[in-house]
Formats: C-alpha cells, sequence, structure tokens
C-alpha cells in the first residue's frame, strides 16, 4: 500500500492557516488533521484533544525526552509540538495527514520527511495580516507586535516551500491547496 501525502500548511500566525485548514477538511474529510501538543493556555471554546492537547510545561519536556514529538518549536513564549506516533502510523496506514504549524517547526518536518508537500499560505499584504491579528481581539499589544515581528522573518523563509498559496479569500485558497494534493498524488514518481 503506498504511503499517504504529508501536508505541512505554515506560513505567519493571523494568515488564517487555521480557518483555512478547517475549511479544507470540512471539503476533504479523508484528510487526517495532527492535532498538536501545547503549553499555550487555552483560548475560550478550544476544546482539549480537539483543538490542541493542552499540557503543562513538565508534560511538554517530558514528551520532548519520549522523543514523542516529530517537531517541536517554541513561538511568542509557548511551546508547540506535532505527536510524532499518530502521523507516522496514520501515513503508514495510507491516509493523508495535514499539519498546521508555523515555519520553524515546518522546517524541521522537512528534514525528517523531505518528501512532504509544503504549503506556504500568504497573506495578501503586511497591512491585511495585522488587521487580522489584531481584528482576532485575543491578543495584547505587545502579543500583537511580536507576532507582526515573528511574521515579518518567517515571510523570509517562503524559498523552502514547494507552494505558495494566497489567502485572499478562503474558498478560493482552499480550492488551491485542494488542487495541490490532487497533483501532488498524480506525481509520476508516484508510481
Ligand atoms: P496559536 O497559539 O495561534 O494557536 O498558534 C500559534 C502558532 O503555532 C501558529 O502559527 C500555529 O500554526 C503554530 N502551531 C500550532 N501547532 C503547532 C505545532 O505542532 N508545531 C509547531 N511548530 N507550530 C504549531
Amino acid at each position: 500500500m503506498d504511503k499517504g501525502l504529508l501536508i505541512v500548511l505554515s506560513g505567519p500566525s493571523g494568515v488564517g492557516k487555521g480557518t483555512v485548514c478547517s475549511v479544507l477538511r470540512q471539503k476533504v474529510p479523508e484528510l487526517v488533521y495532527s492535532v498538536s501538543a501545547t503549553t499555550r493556555k487555552p483560548r475560550q471554546g478550544e476544546i482539549d484533544g480537539i483543538n490542541y492537547f493542552f499540557k503543562t510545561k513538565e508534560q511538554f519536556k517530558e514528551m520532548i525526552a519520549k522523543d514523542a514529538l516529530l517537531e517541536h518549536a517554541e513561538y511568542v513564549g509557548n511551546c508547540y509540538g506535532t505527536p510524532r506516533d499518530f502521523v507516522e502510523s496514520t501515513l503508514a496506514s495510507g491516509k493523508d495527514v495535514i499539519l498546521e504549524i508555523e515555519v520553524q517547526g515546518a522546517l524541521k518536518v522537512k528534514e525528517k520527511f523531505p518528501e512532504g508537500v509544503f504549503v506556504f499560505l500568504l497573506p495578501p499584504s503586511l497591512d491585511e495580516l495585522k488587521s487580522r491579528i489584531t481584528g482576532r481581539g485575543t491578543e495584547t499589544q505587545d502579543t500583537i507586535n511580536n507576532r507582526m515581528t515573528v511574521a515579518v522573518e518567517e515571510m523570509n523563509l517562503i524559498r523552502h516551500y514547494d507552494y505558495a498559496v494566497v489567502n485572499d479569500e478562503i474558498d478560493a485558497a482552499c480550492h488551491r491547496i485542494q488542487s495541490i494534493i490532487t497533483a501532488e498524488h498524480c506525481r509520476r514518481d508516484r508510481y
């Protein structure tokens, strides 16, 4: 049986990765979403095991020590990581897996899974990104400034990705990513 595709959706915070990913999952129900572990506190409405596995710093350190994470990264003061076993066993069973992660983590995944499909989601402009981060209303001014600084640094890493998709409109962005997945399944080197 062929292994599934590992699709890594990345890009700056606030670009809409989460929304694009959840709409994509509705459109492509066979796409398996990898739930990350984080030390961040849950936002209102977030559910443990659905949005994230919420962990203490000690629990997170233990996961690292046990090599239970495929990658992990610190982002604006919190730790985030991808549970390894789930991703590897799902791919081995022939299903496609999607990771929605920040850029440093995506580059670490690329070292381990160079055959993965790396998609960078871009905002239509930096002004638009700032208004999306501000508009979410869940962040302090310091956090917004930090996220913007990180976002500009992250944009410079786009050259490591296979595809760039502008998130000008959610359905259009999802449609582009679906086309990428279809094209990757049709690659000659998979046969
Ligand atoms: P948020 O706190 O807004 O949910 O996420 C902050 C950033 O962490 C986002 O860019 C999100 O994509 C990223 N992120 C979520 N899960 C992971 C993960 O498992 N690994 C890494 N490296 N980044 C993650």
